[in-house]
């Protein structure tokens, strides 16, 4: 694919989802297109595999973002300065999220020991200074890969000391409980995990399987045979208008892949009814 084909297949890409989307739900644009009200500040790499919607499941509208090279968070930067002030003290985020992640270019920059030159030393020199605070430390670590993990990790718990010395952040913290948080996005299993770094030190997201709900759309993981698996028990214990109100329920948030199948299966007969809860329950596990 020629330099040009990429543009035009990522126009002819965008074109298609546009369609989808449009498809999917006809209010989602003049809904985008109304306003935005996100919830989550992200501030993370300007790295390609780090998209932050997508790597989060989220939509257009979920995420206001700031990333830059090696995700540097410096007081002085009037670009980081500015977003995370219209970010926390207009929109009013309830979550500011600083990732890092693994294999990262600039982390790999700042641990070796040649210029990279023009601007990017410069830039990366927060960065530096976060090596040579640590340099026992790194140091004893052999391996590359988990050397520059370690330094991704050091350079968020730096950046959110920088997040929580800012004014606009320890207002809305002290006003409206603004949560910041420390993360690192696991590029070779997509996970991201909770450094516990921020406001609270909290649980770690790892193997998380709770159902997560966006204002557009939302991701079930293994969460989602819950709803399926009660709709199930409703209907066996024939308690059926619970079950139908519990099924409209999951029509509506778009939950209803595994209990549809079950509901196939559904009858007066209770044995084909247990049927019908075994096939939609395998469903749910098998997303
Ligand atoms: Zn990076």
């Amino acid at each position: 694919m020629s330099d040009d084909d990429h543009f035009l297949y990522a126009l002819s890409s965008n074109n298609a989802w546009a369609g989808y989307k449009a498809h999917q739900n006809p209010h989602f644009f003049p809904k985008l297109a109304s306003g935005q009200t996100p919830q989550i500040l992200w501030l993370g790499c300007s790295d390609s595999r780090c998209p932050e919607t997508t790597i989060l499941g989220l939509q257009p509208g979920d995420v206001f973002v700031h990333r830059n090279i090696a995700n540097i968070i410096s007081p002085t930067d009037i670009n980081t300065s500015a977003v995370i002030e219209y970010a926390v003290a207009h929109l009013k985020v309830k979550h500011v999220v600083l990732c890092g992640h693994t294999s990262c270019g600039g982390a790999a920059a700042a641990l070796g020991d040649t210029r990279v030159g023009g601007v990017l030393d410069t830039w990366l020199t927060p960065l530096k200074a976060v090596r040579y605070a640590n340099l026992e430390a790194l140091t004893a670590i052999k391996d590359d890969k988990a050397r520059a993990t370690r330094i991704a990790e050091l350079n968020v718990e730096a950046g959110v000391k920088v997040l929580m010395a800012n004014w606009t952040v320890q207002e809305a913290i002290k006003e409206r409980g603004l949560q910041v948080h420390g993360c690192l996005f696991d590029i070779g299993c997509g996970r991201i995990k909770d450094l516990g770094f921020g406001t609270k030190g909290s649980k770690g997201l790892d193997g998380q399987e709770d159902v997560v709900r966006g204002r557009h759309a939302q991701l079930v993981f293994r969460g989602g045979m819950r709803p399926c698996l009660l709709n199930d028990f409703l209907w066996l214990k024939g308690w059926s208008g619970f079950s139908i109100a519990w099924w409209l329920f999951g029509i509506v948030h778009r939950d209803v892949g595994g209990c549809l199948f079950a509901r196939a299966f559904g009858s007066k007969k209770r044995s084909t009814n247990w049927f019908g809860l075994a096939f939609g329950g395998l469903h749910c596990l098998g997303r």
